[in-house]
């Protein structure tokens, strides 16, 4: 059992049944103080719920959610330690940008001094970069400014722990990028925990310490970002995380191979420790190189080419095992490199880039 000073948040075996559809079940999660937890998962998967269950918008049909230690059966949203930011930012419209953060701070009791309010809502507003805005009405600031106002409102009481439900879902990419960096930042400033849910791997990956994913209403893998994307628990975490390369493979008792669904051999990965027989391999498009002439493990027909800016993005048709993903570097490259949608090529990898699974 988890000590109640070093984390945050808790859920001890909590279930969320609506009527008859259950939502989330069996979620143990351990979420360090002052730690950025994404919870990620596709559609459906329980993340949305995971956050409600610890703001108190929803109590678990089992189990208990602990909030710095407390357990919080019963306790309602507004006496928790907790506050959240919506997708929809979900602002007043009709009161200026300072008055929209002080809002809160009005609404205590006992009253806190006009003073001290104006001082924190000024103070909120500098954390998210908008010390001059105060004044201006909030149809006068564009879409990122607007979720930096509901930012500073959703920080101006301290709170312990901050809940993003798809905060930067209405940003176009570039501004969601630099509001990805900012909202990190913001943390490590607050050293307060933040809950972020998101579809997105890409931000989860990027933004978080811990990255929490979900599927059917259950925790399928946390761990750091890295570990997640290097070593996935299951095809559906490879899959979910990153892009990857499905290949059908078998391993046989007593050898220290794997044969590939092609009938091609190869030196058995550290990640196949344990399985026997029909398995599924993920591969990363970026562990494959194209190799012209060299020693290659595969050979196929290049079909299309993506110019990605950065990085070039292949399909290779790959003999006797279908349609393959492969990334290559720019830097890494020059234009005499670049395989031609046609060509025959060779691919090239460490087999222990080879992540095994059970069929
Ligand atoms: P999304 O990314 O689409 O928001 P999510 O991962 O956040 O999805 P949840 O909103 O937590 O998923 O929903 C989990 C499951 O619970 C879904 O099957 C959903 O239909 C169901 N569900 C959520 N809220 C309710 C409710 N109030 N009544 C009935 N079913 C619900």
């Amino acid at each position: 059992m988890t000590s109640a000073s070093t984390n945050d948040i808790e859920f001890r075996s909590v279930a969320k049944r609506y009527g008859s559809v259950t939502a989330v079940s069996d979620i143990n999660l351990a979420v360090p103080k002052g730690a950025f937890v994404a919870l990620l998962g596709p559609s459906g998967c329980g993340k949305t719920t995971c956050l409600r269950m610890i703001g108190g918008f929803e109590q678990p049909s089992e189990g208990t959610v602990f909030i710095g230690g407390q357990p919080m059966n019963g306790v309602p949203a507004y006496r928790r330690p907790v506050n959240m930011v919506f997708q929809q930012y979900a602002l007043f419209p009709h009161l200026d940008v300072e008055q929209n953060v002080a809002y809160g701070l009005k609404q205590m009791r006992p009253r806190i001094a006009a003073a001290e309010i104006a001082r924190r809502a000024q103070e909120a507003l500098e954390m998210v970069r908008l010390g001059g805005f105060g004044k201006r009405r909030i149809h006068e600031m564009s879409g990122g400014q607007q979720q930096r106002v509901a930012l500073a409102r959703a920080i101006v009481n301290k709170p312990k722990v901050l809940l993003l439900d798809e905060p930067l879902a209405a940003l176009d990419k570039k501004l969601r990028t630099a509001m990805q960096i900012e909202l990190q930042s913001l943390q490590r400033e607050l050293g307060i925990t933040f809950v972020l849910v998101t579809h997105d791997q890409e931000e989860a990956l990027s933004m978080s310490d811990l990255v929490c994913v979900m599927s059917t209403g259950r925790i399928v893998q946390i761990g750091p970002p890295e570990e997640i994307y290097d070593r996935p628990a299951s095809l559906f975490v490879a899959d979910f995380v990153g892009k990857t390369n499905r290949i059908a493979a078998t391993i046989d008792a007593g050898t220290n191979s794997i044969r590939l669904a092609n009938g091609v051999g190869l030196a058995k990965p550290a990640s196949a420790n344990g399985t026997l027989g029909a398995a599924m391999v993920a591969l990363r498009p970026e562990a494959i190189s194209l190799v012209r002439n060299g020693r290659a493990t595969l050979q196929g027909t290049v079909t299309h080419r993506i110019f990605l800016g950065s990085s070039v993005e292949y399909s290779v048709e790959v003999d006797g095992l279908g349609d393959f993903l492969v990334t290559a570097d720019r830097r890494s490259l020059n234009e005499n490199d670049l395989a031609e949608p046609g060509e025959r090529i060779g691919l090239a990898f460490d087999p222990n880039a080879l992540h095994v699974f059970p069929a």
